[in-house]
Protein backbone atom coordinates (compact mmCIF):
# COMPACT_ATOMS: atom_id res chain seq x y z
CA UNK A 1 0.00 0.00 0.00
CA UNK A 2 1.08 3.33 -0.77
CA UNK A 3 0.89 6.16 2.02
CA UNK A 4 0.78 9.64 0.54
CA UNK A 5 3.73 11.59 1.52
CA UNK A 6 3.32 14.45 4.27
CA UNK A 7 3.79 18.13 2.92
CA UNK A 8 7.16 19.68 3.42
CA UNK A 9 5.33 22.45 5.19
CA UNK A 10 1.75 23.15 6.52
CA UNK A 11 0.00 26.19 7.79
CA UNK A 12 -2.92 26.30 9.07
CA UNK A 13 -4.50 29.16 10.44
CA UNK A 14 -1.54 30.38 12.05
CA UNK A 15 -1.68 33.53 14.49
CA UNK A 16 1.04 35.57 15.98
CA UNK A 17 1.40 38.60 18.20
CA UNK A 18 4.92 40.41 19.37
CA UNK A 19 3.26 41.42 22.51
CA UNK A 20 -0.39 43.79 21.11
CA UNK A 21 1.16 43.34 17.94
CA UNK A 22 -0.85 41.13 15.79
CA UNK A 23 2.20 40.08 13.05
CA UNK A 24 0.20 36.95 11.55
CA UNK A 25 -3.22 36.88 11.27
CA UNK A 26 -4.62 33.81 9.83
CA UNK A 27 -1.70 32.65 7.88
CA UNK A 28 -2.36 28.84 6.26
CA UNK A 29 -0.41 27.93 3.62
CA UNK A 30 0.78 24.47 2.22
CA UNK A 31 4.15 23.70 0.77
CA UNK A 32 4.58 20.59 -1.20
CA UNK A 33 7.57 18.23 -1.33
CA UNK A 34 9.73 20.17 -4.02
CA UNK A 35 8.08 23.20 -4.35
CA UNK A 36 9.74 26.94 -4.82
CA UNK A 37 7.21 29.13 -2.70
CA UNK A 38 8.71 33.06 -3.07
CA UNK A 39 7.39 35.48 -0.79
CA UNK A 40 7.56 38.89 -1.20
CA UNK A 41 5.22 42.36 1.11
CA UNK A 42 6.52 45.33 1.81
CA UNK A 43 8.37 45.51 4.58
CA UNK A 44 6.61 45.04 7.96
CA UNK A 45 4.40 42.75 6.61
CA UNK A 46 5.37 39.78 8.55
CA UNK A 47 7.26 37.64 6.01
CA UNK A 48 10.31 37.10 8.25
CA UNK A 49 7.70 36.47 11.15
CA UNK A 50 6.34 34.00 9.07
CA UNK A 51 9.39 32.48 8.14
CA UNK A 52 10.98 32.35 10.79
CA UNK A 53 8.17 30.44 12.72
CA UNK A 54 8.90 27.42 10.54
CA UNK A 55 11.58 26.76 11.86
CA UNK A 56 10.84 27.98 15.51
CA UNK A 57 12.79 30.74 15.97
CA UNK A 58 9.59 32.64 16.75
CA UNK A 59 6.98 30.93 18.64
CA UNK A 60 3.44 31.22 16.98
CA UNK A 61 0.29 31.22 19.41
CA UNK A 62 -2.36 29.98 17.34
CA UNK A 63 -2.87 27.71 14.46
CA UNK A 64 -0.65 24.53 13.72
CA UNK A 65 2.63 24.55 12.03
CA UNK A 66 3.86 20.93 10.42
CA UNK A 67 7.06 20.64 9.24
CA UNK A 68 8.18 17.09 7.39
CA UNK A 69 5.26 16.05 9.03
CA UNK A 70 6.33 16.88 12.20
CA UNK A 71 3.50 19.20 14.25
CA UNK A 72 5.64 22.55 15.94
CA UNK A 73 4.29 23.09 19.62
CA UNK A 74 6.46 23.16 22.95
CA UNK A 75 7.76 19.72 22.40
CA UNK A 76 11.27 20.21 22.36
CA UNK A 77 11.70 16.61 20.47
CA UNK A 78 9.65 18.27 17.82
CA UNK A 79 11.53 20.87 17.61
CA UNK A 80 14.40 19.35 17.48
CA UNK A 81 13.18 17.27 14.67
CA UNK A 82 11.57 19.74 12.70
CA UNK A 83 15.05 21.55 12.59
CA UNK A 84 17.17 18.61 11.35
CA UNK A 85 14.28 19.38 8.35
CA UNK A 86 15.18 23.25 7.62
CA UNK A 87 18.33 24.77 6.54
CA UNK A 88 17.65 28.72 6.91
CA UNK A 89 20.13 31.41 5.24
CA UNK A 90 19.48 34.79 6.19
CA UNK A 91 20.21 38.79 4.92
CA UNK A 92 23.29 39.33 7.28
CA UNK A 93 24.81 35.71 6.41
CA UNK A 94 25.17 34.93 9.90
CA UNK A 95 28.51 33.94 9.36
CA UNK A 96 30.66 33.07 12.84
CA UNK A 97 33.28 36.22 11.90
CA UNK A 98 36.40 34.22 14.38
CA UNK A 99 36.23 30.78 12.26
CA UNK A 100 37.29 29.56 8.87
CA UNK A 101 34.58 29.04 6.32
CA UNK A 102 35.78 25.45 6.59
CA UNK A 103 35.24 25.79 10.31
CA UNK A 104 31.61 27.68 9.88
CA UNK A 105 30.61 24.08 7.67
CA UNK A 106 32.06 21.89 9.47
CA UNK A 107 30.55 22.93 12.76
CA UNK A 108 27.10 21.82 13.26
CA UNK A 109 28.24 18.40 11.37
CA UNK A 110 30.78 17.99 14.36
CA UNK A 111 29.05 19.33 17.04
CA UNK A 112 24.99 18.39 15.89
CA UNK A 113 25.33 15.27 13.80
CA UNK A 114 28.78 14.35 15.84
CA UNK A 115 30.46 13.28 13.03
CA UNK A 116 34.41 13.34 12.89
CA UNK A 117 36.40 15.95 11.88
CA UNK A 118 37.78 14.12 8.72
CA UNK A 119 34.27 13.15 7.47
CA UNK A 120 32.63 17.03 8.38
CA UNK A 121 35.84 18.23 6.57
CA UNK A 122 34.83 16.03 3.46
CA UNK A 123 31.08 17.14 3.47
CA UNK A 124 32.05 20.95 4.05
CA UNK A 125 34.44 20.85 0.85
CA UNK A 126 32.28 19.35 -1.46
CA UNK A 127 29.27 22.14 -0.76
CA UNK A 128 32.02 24.75 -0.95
CA UNK A 129 32.65 23.13 -4.26
CA UNK A 130 29.18 23.06 -5.02
CA UNK A 131 28.77 26.93 -4.39
CA UNK A 132 31.78 27.17 -6.55
CA UNK A 133 34.34 28.74 -3.51
CA UNK A 134 36.61 25.70 -2.36
CA UNK A 135 39.63 27.91 -2.59
CA UNK A 136 38.12 30.07 0.12
CA UNK A 137 38.15 27.48 2.77
CA UNK A 138 41.10 28.47 4.94
CA UNK A 139 39.94 31.99 5.13
CA UNK A 140 37.92 34.01 7.50
CA UNK A 141 34.60 35.33 6.91
CA UNK A 142 36.09 39.03 6.76
CA UNK A 143 38.54 38.09 3.70
CA UNK A 144 35.14 37.35 1.80
CA UNK A 145 32.90 39.50 0.00
CA UNK A 146 29.19 39.86 0.83
CA UNK A 147 28.48 37.48 -2.43
CA UNK A 148 30.84 34.93 -1.31
CA UNK A 149 29.99 35.09 2.28
CA UNK A 150 26.10 34.32 1.42
CA UNK A 151 27.63 31.56 -0.98
CA UNK A 152 29.20 30.01 2.47
CA UNK A 153 26.61 30.50 4.46
CA UNK A 154 24.37 28.63 1.59
CA UNK A 155 26.98 25.44 1.93
CA UNK A 156 26.55 25.68 5.75
CA UNK A 157 23.18 25.28 5.90
CA UNK A 158 23.21 22.33 2.79
CA UNK A 159 25.88 20.40 4.93
CA UNK A 160 23.25 19.39 6.96
CA UNK A 161 21.41 17.96 4.46
CA UNK A 162 18.21 19.38 4.70
CA UNK A 163 14.74 18.60 2.95
CA UNK A 164 13.55 22.90 3.19
CA UNK A 165 15.43 25.77 2.67
CA UNK A 166 14.38 28.93 4.10
CA UNK A 167 15.71 32.32 2.85
CA UNK A 168 15.08 35.70 4.53
CA UNK A 169 16.29 38.29 1.34
CA UNK A 170 19.29 36.77 1.09
CA UNK A 171 20.76 39.10 -1.48
CA UNK A 172 19.56 42.32 -0.30
CA UNK A 173 22.60 43.11 1.61
CA UNK A 174 24.61 42.72 -1.61
CA UNK A 175 25.95 45.16 -3.93
CA UNK A 176 24.52 44.82 -7.27
CA UNK A 177 27.22 42.81 -9.09
CA UNK A 178 27.28 40.00 -6.44
CA UNK A 179 23.61 39.56 -6.10
CA UNK A 180 23.54 37.33 -9.70
CA UNK A 181 26.59 34.63 -8.08
CA UNK A 182 23.77 34.18 -5.25
CA UNK A 183 21.26 33.96 -7.04
CA UNK A 184 22.23 31.44 -9.64
CA UNK A 185 22.97 29.36 -6.83
CA UNK A 186 19.39 29.28 -5.81
CA UNK A 187 18.68 28.62 -8.72
CA UNK A 188 20.46 25.17 -9.33
CA UNK A 189 19.26 24.20 -6.18
CA UNK A 190 15.64 24.77 -7.72
CA UNK A 191 16.86 23.01 -10.90
CA UNK A 192 17.55 20.16 -8.32
CA UNK A 193 14.37 19.77 -6.35
CA UNK A 194 14.96 21.40 -3.41
CA UNK A 195 11.89 22.42 -1.11
CA UNK A 196 12.28 26.36 -0.86
CA UNK A 197 10.21 28.91 0.56
CA UNK A 198 12.14 32.00 -0.27
CA UNK A 199 11.51 35.93 1.19
CA UNK A 200 13.05 37.77 -1.71
CA UNK A 201 12.14 41.12 -3.85
CA UNK A 202 14.04 39.54 -6.96
CA UNK A 203 10.88 39.02 -9.21
CA UNK A 204 13.18 37.93 -11.78
CA UNK A 205 14.02 35.03 -9.70
CA UNK A 206 10.42 34.50 -8.77
CA UNK A 207 9.66 34.40 -12.21
CA UNK A 208 12.18 31.73 -13.16
CA UNK A 209 12.45 29.86 -10.35
CA UNK A 210 9.25 29.89 -8.22
CA UNK A 211 5.93 27.67 -8.22
CA UNK A 212 3.79 29.76 -6.84
CA UNK A 213 4.57 33.58 -5.48
CA UNK A 214 2.74 34.88 -2.40
CA UNK A 215 2.35 38.11 -1.84
CA UNK A 216 1.81 40.00 2.34
CA UNK A 217 0.46 42.89 3.80
CA UNK A 218 -0.12 44.07 7.31
CA UNK A 219 0.55 39.93 8.46
CA UNK A 220 -1.90 38.55 5.86
CA UNK A 221 -1.25 36.26 2.65
CA UNK A 222 -3.40 38.77 0.74
CA UNK A 223 -2.67 36.97 -2.84
CA UNK A 224 -0.97 33.51 -4.18
CA UNK A 225 -0.51 32.29 -7.28
CA UNK A 226 1.42 31.02 -10.13
CA UNK A 227 4.15 33.69 -11.51
CA UNK A 228 2.45 34.12 -14.99
CA UNK A 229 -1.40 34.85 -12.98
CA UNK A 230 0.64 36.58 -10.07
CA UNK A 231 2.51 39.35 -12.57
CA UNK A 232 0.14 38.94 -15.15
CA UNK A 233 -3.38 39.89 -14.03
CA UNK A 234 -2.64 40.26 -10.24
CA UNK A 235 -6.42 40.34 -8.32
CA UNK A 236 -5.97 42.72 -5.65
CA UNK A 237 -4.99 45.91 -5.76
CA UNK A 238 -2.74 46.28 -2.95
CA UNK A 239 -0.63 43.75 -5.18
CA UNK A 240 -1.32 45.92 -8.12
CA UNK A 241 0.23 48.63 -6.06
CA UNK A 242 3.07 46.88 -4.45
CA UNK A 243 4.40 45.32 -7.85
CA UNK A 244 4.00 48.90 -9.39
CA UNK A 245 6.26 50.21 -6.82
CA UNK A 246 8.64 47.34 -6.92
CA UNK A 247 8.72 46.37 -10.83
CA UNK A 248 8.86 50.39 -12.20
P1 LIG B 1 9.04 41.81 7.19
O1 LIG B 1 10.04 40.69 7.22
O2 LIG B 1 7.92 41.59 6.23
O3 LIG B 1 9.66 43.15 7.00
P2 LIG B 1 8.71 41.17 10.00
O4 LIG B 1 8.17 39.80 10.03
O5 LIG B 1 10.16 41.34 10.31
O6 LIG B 1 8.32 41.86 8.63
O7 LIG B 1 7.94 42.07 11.03
C1 LIG B 1 6.53 42.17 11.03
C2 LIG B 1 6.12 43.16 12.10
O8 LIG B 1 6.42 42.63 13.38
C3 LIG B 1 6.83 44.50 12.03
O9 LIG B 1 5.92 45.51 12.36
C4 LIG B 1 7.92 44.39 13.04
O10 LIG B 1 8.26 45.65 13.57
C5 LIG B 1 7.29 43.50 14.09
N1 LIG B 1 8.32 42.67 14.77
C6 LIG B 1 9.16 41.83 14.17
N2 LIG B 1 9.95 41.20 15.08
C7 LIG B 1 9.57 41.69 16.29
C8 LIG B 1 9.99 41.44 17.63
N3 LIG B 1 10.96 40.54 17.90
N4 LIG B 1 9.38 42.14 18.61
C9 LIG B 1 8.39 43.00 18.34
N5 LIG B 1 7.94 43.28 17.11
C10 LIG B 1 8.52 42.65 16.08
MG1 LIG C 1 12.07 40.69 6.90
Amino acid sequence: MTTLSPPAVELTGVNKWYGDYHALRDVSLTVAKGERIVICGPSGSGKSTLIRCVNRLEAHEQGRIVVGGVELNSDLKNIDAARREVGMVFQGFNLFPHLTILQNCTLALTWVKKLPLAEAQDIARGYLERVRIPEQADKFPGQLSGGQQQRVAIARALCMAPQIMLFDEPTSALDAEMVKEVLDIMLSLADEGMTMLCVTHEMGFARQAADRVVFMDAGQIVEIGAPSAFFGAPQHERTRQFLAQILH
